[in-house]
């Protein structure tokens, strides 16, 4: 009896969990780009960190060149060089902070191979894929050199440009994951604790109904 009470109530605040999905799911177990704080949060802060990131490394490709012209010939990436680089751009990025916002990390070796924090959510996944895929093609290029890390055969500036370009990518894919999200529902505040409060009582509902399963089948 108080099973049904219960059903009857969450049912409707279940059905708005379900919300149509902004974006496919890249796996089957990955849930879909939804319309939740989270994703917002998260959307929202990543952009902020990427247009901080295309404007340093704007900052960075001027200072650089202007290196390169004071010295009179090129300069290639090596692991103190990037790490610099990639240093001055995080400081920038992580400055950027959005309440309960996470970010993911994602990378392509020198063997081209594109690695995505398998915990990236959907409405992040997306986007950071698209940025390796600017690293990939570049690395796909180059790697028949058949060096042990062909980036260092690269010059300090063309790294930066492609980083830029990756950040690009993203930063579009970013954008049309959020327009998406216009499509939600306005949820305030209280709506949306009435959402989280609905999913721990499915999850209370789903546990006690394989309880009356269990004890269903020992009675038989
Ligand atoms: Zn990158």
């Amino acid at each position: 009896m108080k099973l049904f009470r219960l059903m009857t109530y969450s049912l409707p605040l279940v059905a708005l969990l379900w919300l149509p999905s902004s974006s496919v799911a890249q796996g089957a177990a990955q849930k879909p780009c939804g319309c939740t704080n989270q994703d917002k949060a998260d959307l929202e802060q990543r952009i902020k960190r990427v247009e901080a990131a295309m404007k340093e490394y704007d900052a960075l490709v001027q200072e650089w060149e202007r290196k390169e012209k004071g010295t009179g010939e090129s300069l290639l990436l090596n692991p103190t060089f990037r790490k610099s680089v990639q240093d001055s751009v995080w400081f920038k990025m992580k400055n950027i902070k959005i309440r309960n916002a996470v970010d993911y990390k994602a990378e392509t070796d020198a063997t081209c191979k594109v690695t995505i924090d398998p915990a990236a959510s959907a409405c992040l996944r997306g986007s950071l894929e698209d940025h390796e895929a600017v690293h990939k093609k570049e690395c796909d290029k180059n790697k028949e050199k058949d060096l042990i890390d062909w980036r260092f055969t690269q010059r300090v500036v063309d790294y930066m440009k492609e980083e830029k370009a990756g950040y690009q990518k993203e930063l579009e894919r970013l954008n049309d994951e959020l327009n998406k999200q216009k499509n939600c529902p306005k949820l305030d505040r209280s709506a949306q604790q009435l959402l989280e409060q609905a999913a721990a009582q499915q999850k209370r509902l789903d546990q006690a109904q394989s309880r009356v399963g269990k004890y269903t089948k020992s009675l038989k």
